[in-house]
């Protein structure tokens, strides 16, 4: 009898021990899936509206509310997609369409003129999750280039289309065509008059005069955007009239995958602004990432020695806009100031424009 009593005594036992062991492994993960839901729920997004010598002293309290004004509006788009369950892509897009529908903006409406009094746009983005990407350079009827460099990687089997092709495709893909007076504004057209006047005083026919860097250094004013959303996926955009006065179909870095914007999920999304010359010779937005991947540094070191460092020992001047994988975010540049916007998944909006803020 004992020995039954024994007997029945450790099985209790050890049938209760497994229901304990079953128990804690179903706790664990519980507290596993709930990290990976905060995990996947840290979502954020990062704006730049161009760098350069953009000084205080310079700038009137309305047109400065009105930069920061447009930010918020643009940023605020982007921020919602995300909160939605939206892709970084849309985001990216959709925050980038806000700032060239703008004429305070060097992109879309408000881009900078070519030597000749034309406006020739360029746009890329890049989809972090596939590293799949698209660019334009040289548009000239597309009223949102950032769409058209979309379709390019979504619906091409190229990555970079160019001028007089490349709006051949924005129509049969049925993108927004305008005229190309659309793009005109008094303010742009002023800056080309003045670097032109400037340039008498110069040997305007060196091949070198119309990128002196304190002639054309007013402010650059391209827009980009870098988002990481709820699944993980970083992407990010560039779109810019380019410089003032630029000739021969200059193309910059805005377009170059690599230099102008870059994005993959193993590290970060990057927008960059500036000279662009200098960016595509830095490799400036790849070089962040794969500084990242090669070293194992921080967004924020990266960032910072890519443009503080290797980007002005160059010469070069501008600045980008990052954020990686977990929702860190960047905003280095090396110029008076630089346009920027952050939110993170808070919703906690960070505005800027000169350098110490
Ligand atoms: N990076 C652009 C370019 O060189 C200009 C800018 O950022 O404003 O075309």
């Amino acid at each position: 009898m004992q020995r039954i009593f024994i007997f029945l005594s450790l099985i209790f036992f050890l049938a209760c021990k497994e229901q304990s062991k079953e128990t804690s492994v179903v706790s664990n993960v519980e507290t596993a899936n709930e990290e990976t839901q905060k995990i996947e729920e840290n979502f954020g997004i990062v704006i730049h509206g161009g760098a350069g010598t953009i000084l205080k002293k310079n700038m009137t309290p309305e047109k400065e509310a009105a930069y920061k004004k447009k930010l918020e509006e643009a940023i605020r788009v982007g921020h919602t997609i995300l909160k939605n369950g939206g892709t970084s892509l849309e985001a990216v897009e959709k925050t980038i369409n806000v700032l060239e529908d703008s004429p305070l903006f060097n992109a879309g409406k408000g881009a900078v003129f070519t030597s000749e009094g034309t406006n020739e746009l360029d746009a890329s983005i890049m989809d972090g999750s596939t590293l799949n990407a698209g660019a334009v350079a040289g548009v000239k009827t597309v009223k949102n280039p950032i769409n058209l460099a979309r379709e390019v990687m979504n619906n091409s089997p190229h990555v970079m289309l160019s001028g007089a092709g490349a709006g051949l495709f924005a129509k049969e893909r049925g993108l927004e065509i305008v005229d190309p007076a659309y793009f005109f504004t008094e303010e742009r057209m002023k800056s080309l008059e003045k670097v032109k006047e400037k340039l008498k005083t110069k040997e305007a026919n060196k091949t070198t005069a119309f990128y002196d860097p304190v002639i054309n250094d007013s402010k650059f004013g391209t827009v980009g955007c870098a988002a990481l959303d709820k699944h993980g996926n970083l992407s990010a955009g560039t779109s810019t009239g380019g410089m003032t006065n630029k000739k021969w179909n200059r193309i910059g870095d805005s377009p170059i995958i690599g230099a102008g914007t870059y994005a993959n999920n193993a590290t970060c999304a990057v927008s960059s602004t500036g000279w662009g010359e200098y960016f595509i010779r830095g490799m400036v937005a790849h070089d962040i990432s794969a500084m990242i991947e090669y070293k194992g540094v921080s967004l924020q070191e990266a960032a910072k020695e890519v443009i503080q460092e290797k980007l002005t020992n160059l010469g070069g001047t501008g600045g980008i806009v990052a954020i990686d994988n977990k929702g860190n975010v960047a905003m280095e540049f090396n110029t008076a100031g630089m346009y920027r916007a952050t939110m993170n998944t808070a919703g906690e909006l960070v505005i800027g424009i000169y350098k110490s803020e």
